[in-house]
């Protein structure tokens, strides 16, 4: 098996050793400066070529576009549905569908782009099922259900008695699921040098290998200083994922976590006795979430939500490569597909997840001229379009509805400040843990755990989706 920090997308997409674009050797200036490339910063240049075909616009990248979470996430392209109760208690009923509407658009719109970019990013339109495994878990989609029910959005989700989904995916596990037609999977690492390849062609100035050390606002513009330079501009967008902790004014809006997967040998047989051959994404219903979906070759990749919590804002290290937590991923597998005994799992690896204390993604300004795109809470996929098309117009000091959306500059919910964000932040994990295995093995968690797992909400932060 091969455990590093890339993983399987990466290397079934040919791009390892291929090269990289120059890093920043010089000063430079710019309209619009990008601070980031995975799908937001990437989607974001990509807009603001579409809405101004003249705007300088420079990315700079740390590392290689493409190769942070948005080249190495398990694929799942979903729309927001599944937090419409969350979005209807943070801005009320019209936001909230407003919000959900906006999310499948997202989920389309990436579907369109890569027909008409010619893109092969393996963009499969097969919706999401969330699986009960236990008891406890059983009613999991209901407040989705009734949220839906009164909101007049009755046809995103599909309640599946044991014998609906298990025509679906056979595995023993599954007692139940609700079914939200509204997503797709894709191969993300193909996704994003897609996109890599579309801004350079539109005249986006790329430069990897360039890691912003430090931004201030001047003169009613941003200077970003960089190894080999300063990029003056107008204005900057702000999409390094977890590392936005490094930025100061951002740092009590997110926590990081990590999330380990594996991938299996082709094992088309497999799925075939599964009756899994509808190319559907799924998950179980936990916080603490698992994920698997099938690729085009038949493997399968399965992912769990549960990795540990980052300290400040050092996301490189434990996020990819955790040899316990890829055990317990690969124990999971087995427990979910016990016909994989045996068969190879050829890759792993891991990445950060930057997590919003609402668990929604977050468009905020910061300053006059620098705005954020983050905590996607491991749901970057699909609503990382939309964020990207919101942050380009505020770039251009445009206002349309991108960024009008309620999730852009909500009120503002902080995360305790370190060290509490991380010793506590990793308490309430394990107990959650400790909980839902609990929940799983139909036992009653004991108080303590009740009592921490309790902890975030006390504070006003949401857990789950
Ligand atoms: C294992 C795993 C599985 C996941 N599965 C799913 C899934 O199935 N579906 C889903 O929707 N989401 C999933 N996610 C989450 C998803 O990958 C993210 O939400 C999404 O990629 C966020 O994109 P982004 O562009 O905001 O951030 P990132 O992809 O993190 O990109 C940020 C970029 O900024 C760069 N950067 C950082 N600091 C600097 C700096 N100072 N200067 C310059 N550049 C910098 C980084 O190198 C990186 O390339 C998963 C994540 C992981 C790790």
């Amino acid at each position: 098996m091969r455990h590093d920090a890339h993983g399987y997308w990466i290397e079934e997409a040919g791009l390892e050793g291929t090269p990289s674009l120059p890093a920043l050797t010089e000063d430079t200036v710019a309209d619009v400066l990008v601070v980031g490339g995975g799908y937001t910063g990437l989607w974001a240049a990509w807009w603001i070529k579409q809405e101004d075909p003249d705007a300088r616009v420079v990315l700079v990248e740390a590392d290689r576009c493409g190769f942070g979470p948005s080249g190495r996430n398990g694929g799942f392209v979903n729309s927001m549905g599944f937090s419409l109760p969350t979005l209807r208690r943070n801005f009320g009923d019209r936001a909230a569908i407003e919000m959900v509407h906006a999310g499948d658009d997202s989920v389309d719109a990436i579907g369109r782009w890569c027909d008409e970019q010619g893109v092969d990013a393996w963009f499969t339109r097969a919706g999401y099922l969330q699986a009960s495994t236990a008891p406890f878990f059983d009613h999991a989609w209901d407040p989705v259900a009734e949220a839906c029910a009164e909101l007049g959005e009755g046809g995103r989700i599909e309640v599946l008695d044991h014998e609906g989904i298990r025509a679906r995916c056979d595995s023993p596990l599954f007692r139940s699921a609700a079914f939200y037609p509204v997503a797709a999977t894709v191969q993300p690492a193909r996704l994003a040098a897609g996109l890599r390849e579309r801004i350079v062609e539109a005249g986006v100035d790329v430069h990897e290998h360039t890691r912003v050390d430090a931004l201030a606002e001047r003169d009613g513009g941003v200077v970003a200083t960089t190894p080999g330079g300063t990029v003056r501009a107008r204005s900057a967008v702000l999409a390094a994922g977890g590392s936005l902790l490094r930025f100061r004014p951002l740092r009590r809006s997110l926590t990081v976590t990590s999330s380990h997967m594996v991938i299996t040998e082709p094992v088309p047989d497999l799925l075939e006795q599964l009756g899994w051959t509808g190319g559907e994404c799924i998950t179980d219903s936990r916080h603490m979430v698992h994920y698997f979906r099938t690729t085009r070759d038949g493997r399968i990749a399965f992912g769990w939500g549960g990795g540990k919590i980052v300290r400040g804002a050092n996301v490189h290290g434990r996020a990819e490569i955790d040899p316990q937590l890829t055990e317990a991923v690969r124990a999971d597998l087995l427990r979910f597909f016990p016909g994989l005994e045996g068969r190879e799992i050829t890759h792993a690896w891991g990445g950060p997840i930057d997590v919003s204390p609402t668990h929604l993604p977050v468009v905020r300004s910061v300053g006059e001229r620098s705005f954020a795109g983050f905590g996607y809470t491991g749901h970057g996929v699909g609503p990382s379009q939309m964020v990207g098309r919101a942050l380009a117009s505020l770039a251009l000091d445009r206002r349309d509805s991108f960024t009008r959306l309620p999730i852009v500059d909500p009120p503002p919910v902080s995360v305790p400040p370190e060290p509490f964000r991380f010793a506590g932040g990793a308490i309430i994990r394990r107990a959650i843990i400790r909980k839902e295995m609990a929940e799983e093995q139909g036992r009653r968690p004991g108080p303590i755990t009740r009592i921490v797992s309790g902890i975030p909400e006390l504070l006003g932060i949401h857990v789950g989706r």
